[in-house]
């Protein structure tokens, strides 16, 4: 049986095995997980009670871009964070996932360039992948992409599109100045080329004050910005959505019609319950309140143990610590030597050409704090190992 091409060629990005289940005594930095304690179960319970004793227009099919009102509801939770929006403007994916492989699919043919930062989220590299294109990758500093080689790659020509986690980057965490915004949107306008922010952290700020969105800098409709409920309120229901110019979100309705005709309706509807019943914000503000405890315990038992020639990210938000160990030190060998205690993504999976060995990256979200202090303890040990041979 003879396969595509752009499949044959492919290998696992191995999203599967980020995502799955720690084993018993592992303690599991991997995936990107929520705390599920945190998940208002009772709330989306009486939500998909609501969608499904009003109407039965909850079992049926509805519309691609989404269920309106809960587009409606997200358009106004997007304008009152700048992000202009409307009904209209606003599709609903099956995740943010969805959105960033429908825009690959919209503007990516073979070939064609990706600015991505590196490292980057993988599975965004998986996604966009999917479309063959070339990654170019820019390093990542404390304020964001380094500017001057997007515009130096810019200038060659061909790129099709640039990748970007502005707000606490998965998974530097770091988070893109106000001037490198607006020079990567001057760049863009330049080049006429389209800029996908990916934005499922921007609520979970755990101190200081948030930067505006590009998609809110963006004079010219350069800019699509991503959402999602899985890191705000759970990643089961499977709920994102993708705004900006009108003729371009028009474009994206057609192809995930092509593609699953539309979101689940009873979800939809149930999420759009749960928004007009609880309050949101109130329930992100007890998520950045835990996660900011997380975070500083995991920040402060990574720097008790490990040497300063370790360098270990301070996230002022998002999910994920980044460690970046002395060059020469390679993040699988030590992943090997302690994954049966505790796992953590190594960088080779965070960058197009997996050539990047010393990093990892750390999320804290998932385990409870004695969790999180044992699988740090042990990670120190492992890395203190690898650091002494
Ligand atoms: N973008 C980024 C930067 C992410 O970290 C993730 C999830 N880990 C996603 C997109 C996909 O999220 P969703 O569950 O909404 O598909």
């Amino acid at each position: 049986m003879q396969l595509a091409e752009r499949i044959i060629n492919s290998k696992d990005a191995g999203l599967g095995n980020l995502l799955a289940a720690p084993k018993q005594n592992q303690v599991s930095f991997a995936g990107g997980l929520p705390d599920p304690d945190l998940f208002p179960q009772r709330e989306l319970n009486a939500g998909f009670n609501r969608a499904l004793a009003s109407t039965t227009a909850a079992l049926q099919y509805s519309s691609a871009a989404g269920y309106q009102p809960l587009r409606k509801q997200l358009a106004a939770r997007l304008v009152a964070d700048g992000v202009p929006a409307s009904t209209e403007s606003v599709l609903i994916t099956q995740g943010a996932q969805q959105a960033l492989d429908l825009i690959g699919r919209l503007v990516l043919d073979p070939g064609a360039r990706v600015i991505v930062e590196g490292p980057t989220y993988p599975g965004a590299l998986a996604a966009l992948g999917t479309y063959e294109p070339e990654f170019c990758t820019i390093p990542v500093h404390d304020d964001g992409m380094d500017m001057a080689q997007v515009a130096a790659t810019l200038a060659r020509g061909g790129v099709r599109l640039i990748y970007t986690v502005p707000d606490f980057q998965n998974p530097t965490g770091t988070v893109m100045s106000l001037a490198k915004r607006q020079q990567l949107l001057a760049l863009a306008r330049k080049y006429d080329v389209l800029v996908l922010e990916d934005a499922p952290y921007r609520a979970l700020r755990y101190r200081g004050t948030n930067l505006p969105t590009l998609r809110q800098l963006d004079q010219d409709d350069h800019v699509l910005h991503v959402g999602s409920f899985s890191k705000i309120l759970a990643p089961g229901l499977r709920l994102g959505w993708v705004t900006g110019a009108q003729h371009i979100i028009d474009q994206l309705v057609q192809l995930k019609s092509n593609s699953d005709l539309e979101s689940s309706t009873l979800t939809q509807r149930a999420v759009s319950e749960y928004l007009a019943h609880n309050d949101l914000d109130a329930h992100i503000k007890v998520l950045r309140r835990n996660y900011a405890r997380k975070c500083k315990t995991m920040v402060t038992g990574l720097q008790r143990q490990l040497p300063a020639s370790v360098h270990i990210s301070d996230p002022a938000g998002g999910f994920f610590v980044w460690l970046e160990l002395p060059a020469g030190i390679n993040s699988e060998t030590v992943l090997a030597q302690v994954q049966d205690r505790v796992t953590f993504v190594p960088s080779t999976t965070l960058y197009p050409d997996q050539n990047v060995k010393n990093g990892m990256r750390l999320a804290f979200t998932n385990p409870d704090e004695a969790a999180i202090r044992r699988g740090c303890r042990e990670l120190a040990a492992g890395i203190n190992k690898a650091m002494r041979v």
